[in-house]
């Protein structure tokens, strides 16, 4: 079955064909470090993360590289208005980041690079761009991309800037640029910059953002390379301008097939980091959801469409992933006896088929429920074969090699090992009151244990 996306640059649904057969070069937009990433941040982290598992789900090894964003307005900004060193700024929000990509099961990149790390590969890019008649340093000393010499600028956006050109220059009033439309490629220092610059051949500076892209994803992906990603919001100016650098000094055509995810919105409205407005995930933790109600609510919806989320989801999404769960552990429970048969039932083509369609996550997760609805009315009446228990088992697996919705054992914090371990020890001792109480106690850590003949079950509670 072949892949199909929708292609932010020719805007339409294509076949995906790799540029090396087996192997797939993937570059997403990480984070800017000034702040804790919000759940918005993670709608398009989590999309990420299921196309590269869904890649990976058809035979590819991808090669993934995430950059991270420590040096821009942004972080300057705000490393002045806490009183912080950028650096020290910057770590706190990269460790708090990887905190909460661990706890939404994210696959880890290959590659992380951050900015401050890379600043020679990007003096080097803009250096070529200027060779190449591309940039020019301006009175200022800083050095701009002269839109108006590539003439493809804004294919990816659709829109045609020349024809602004002559017009805006009228009410243009920073005479430093030859054209309003010229991006920075270099920002030479002000008093604001305070101790963050590099130095350059145009002298002291840092770099604009869009060049931190560019040069990184070049270094580890090469200069062309399978797909880029990122939220709608990234598209213009941010990838135009990516495509602008990328093109015109390495002399090729940049990324085969941009895919970009549609915002997250919160009860119906808008939310950024400037706004102030935005969920951490630790706070959605605190409030009773877990990482598998989070990924559920984040990738049912298509990619490409608007996903409302609200706290009052938290139930909903409670259920589902709990249903996935028993369903699996009832599967496990009969399986123990089957004989070693693989294979899997015809559904998965349908839910394989529906993910192959542009990553269409809300037919895939249909597919799966009428199946495990099915599934599960049979095993009720005693109606399911033996040979039909392995490859339901299979499904449920490839399922979850894509969406990550089981609990698996090590997600259970050491505290509520530890409590059980105790509650065993009590109940050898026949101390029911103790066992009780420790009962209750993991009960409130969000857990709930069920005594089965030969041992435990351990669920997350629905509510805390
Ligand atoms: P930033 O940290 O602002 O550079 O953003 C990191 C990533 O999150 C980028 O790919 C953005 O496009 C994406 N993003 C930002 N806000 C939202 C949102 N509300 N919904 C979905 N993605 C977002
Ligand atoms: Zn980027």
């Amino acid at each position: 079955m072949s892949i199909k996306f929708y292609n932010t640059l020719t805007k339409r649904k294509e076949e995906f064909l790799p540029i090396i057969k087996s192997e797939v070069k993937l570059y997403t937009c990480g984070p800017t470090v000034y702040d804790t990433a919000h759940i918005g941040n993670f709608r398009t982290f989590l999309f990420e993360d299921l196309l590269k598992r869904f890649l990976r789900l058809k035979g590819y090894k991808v090669i993934h590289v995430m950059n991270l964003t420590d040096v821009d307005d942004k972080t300057i900004l705000r490393s002045n208005s806490d009183n912080i060193s950028i650096h020290d700024l910057t770590e706190k929000y990269i460790e708090l980041f990887f905190k909460d990509i661990q706890t939404l099961k994210i696959i880890p990149a290959d590659h992380y690079p951050k900015a401050t790390e890379h600043i020679t590969e990007m003096i080097e890019m803009v250096e070529r761009l200027i060779k190449n008649g591309y940039a020019y340093k301006s009175n200022d000393n800083s050095v701009y991309f002269k839109i108006d010499k590539f003439d493809e600028y804004g294919k990816l956006t659709n829109l045609n800037f020349t024809e602004h050109k002559k017009t805006q220059r009228i009410a243009f009033d920073d005479y430093s640029k030859d054209n309003p439309q010229d991006f920075v490629l270099w920002k030479a220092w002000k008093m604001d910059d305070g101790e963050v610059f590099w130095n350059s051949p145009w002298g002291k500076g840092r770099p604009g953002w869009h060049i931190e892209c560019s040069a990184m994803s070049t270094k580890y992906l090469g200069n062309n390379f399978d797909i880029h990603c990122g939220g709608v919001d990234n598209i213009f100016p941010h990838h135009e301008n990516e495509i602008a650098q990328s093109e015109c000094a390495n002399n090729q055509k940049f990324v085969n097939y941009w895919l970009h995810s549609e915002h997250l919105l919160v009860d119906g409205g808008k939310m950024s980091k400037s706004a102030g407005n935005f969920y951490k995930i630790s706070d959605l933790i605190d409030e009773g959801f877990t990482p598998e109600a989070l990924r559920y609510l984040l990738l049912s919806g298509h990619y490409r469409t608007n996903i409302n989320f609200s706290v009052g989801k938290k139930h909903e999404a409670l259920k589902v992933t709990q249903r996935i769960n028993d369903f699996y552990n009832r599967l496990l429970e009969l399986s123990v006896n089957c004989d070693k048969t693989g294979g899997l039932p015809d559904e998965y083509n349908s839910f394989e088929k529906a993910l192959d369609d542009d990553l269409n996550t809300p037919k895939a997760l249909a597919v799966f429920f009428e199946w495990l609805r099915k599934f599960n009315a049979k095993v009720d009446d005693n109606s399911v074969e033996e040979k039909e228990i392995l490859p339901a088992v299979n499904f449920v697996e490839k399922f979850n090699s894509v969406f990550d919705l089981l609990l698996k054992k090590s997600d259970i914090p050491p505290e509520v090992m530890n409590l059980i371990k105790e509650r065993e020890e009590a109940r050898k001792d026949k101390d029911w009151a103790k066992a009780d109480s420790i009962r209750d106690q993991i009960q409130k850590l969000g857990w709930t244990i069920e005594d089965k003949p030969n041992g435990y079950k351990l669920k997350p509670s629905l509510e805390k």
